[in-house]
């Protein structure tokens, strides 16, 4: 990850951390409430122990059932499958004891899976299509399936409660693949969580979150390398190969005051700044 400005990292690092820490919570707490059947973490081998006693804590067992490949940058990812000699996770079921046995076998198909986890049918349905044509990364089949493509950009008004662009750094306002952005049932399943968060205490991890999902990002593939950029910072991680570079841009007017600044999306020109910020009307004033 790289920052655009020392500024923007000393203010939104910090709340970067606690809301992926947030979300790492709601996680189990959503399994333990109730609010779905399971959750499927990904986990190095030093951090299985922690994840066991977390969910014991809660009334919940953790079952490592598989390895994922690391991805460049970012966290784990579910759909990059284990080599051996390379790092790798354990892809860990968190579940109710009297569930285990039965969801063992459900998280084989990808459909089954995707419901378990908290998916909608509709999403649940557009993974196991997206896994049927071989995407590994759902995030373009997905946003084809939002707006419309012109000179492969596909261009779209900023959604928070559907938009995964940043799962790579495990910041996400649902923890299934939506079917698109702007799916109802997700955005539905977003508010819920939301409510869930702030029962839990972490009201205002929940409002960073909001904040920082509805900032312009843009999301761009080539040669199956994925960079993404918002005002604060840039990402590279890994995604499906292709020959030509694809485009999704999120547009939005939420724009954080540590925003770079800059004439091309998703960077704001510094004209566009409230007037009392521009010298000359303080002049005036
Ligand atoms: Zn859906």
């Amino acid at each position: 990850v790289a920052w655009v400005s020392e500024n923007a990292r000393s203010v939104w690092l910090p709340r970067f951390e606690a809301v992926a820490g947030a979300l790492a919570t709601m996680e189990l707490r959503s399994v333990a409430e109730g609010f779905r059947a399971a959750a499927l973490r990904a986990c190095a081998a030093d951090g299985l122990v922690d994840l066991c006693r977390h969910a014991a804590a809660l009334g919940l067992v953790a079952h490592p059932f598989d390895r994922r490949q690391l991805p460049l940058a970012g966290e784990p990812s579910a759909q990059f499958h284990y080599r051996p000699e390379r790092p790798f996770a354990f892809a860990v079921l968190v579940t109710k004891r009297a569930d285990l046995a039965r969801l063992q076998e459900e998280i084989e198909d990808p459909s089954s899976r995707a419901s378990l986890l908290g998916a909608p049918a509709c999403c649940a349905g557009f993974v196991a299509e997206a896994c049927r044509d071989g995407w590994l990364d759902p995030t373009w089949p997905m946003a084809l399936k939002s707006g419309p493509l012109r000179d492969l950009v596909v261009d779209l008004a900023s959604n928070p409660g559907s938009n995964t662009l940043l799962r790579p750094i495990g910041i996400y306002p649902v923890f299934h693949s939506p079917c698109s952005f702007g799916c109802p049932e997700t955005v539905a399943l977003w508010r819920g969580l939301g409510d869930l968060g702030r029962g839990a205490g972490l009201a205002e991890e929940m409002s960073w979150l909001e904040e920082i999902l509805s900032w312009p990002t843009l999301w761009s593939a080539l040669h199956g390398i994925a960079e993404i950029k918002n005002p604060v910072l840039r990402l590279v991680t890994t995604t499906d190969a292709t020959g030509e570079k694809l485009e999704i841009r999120t547009r939005s007017d939420r724009y954080p005051t540590e925003g770079a600044r800059g004439i091309h999306f998703p960077y704001r020109d510094a004209s566009c700044a409230p007037p009392a910020d521009r010298p000359l009307l303080q002049i005036i004033r």
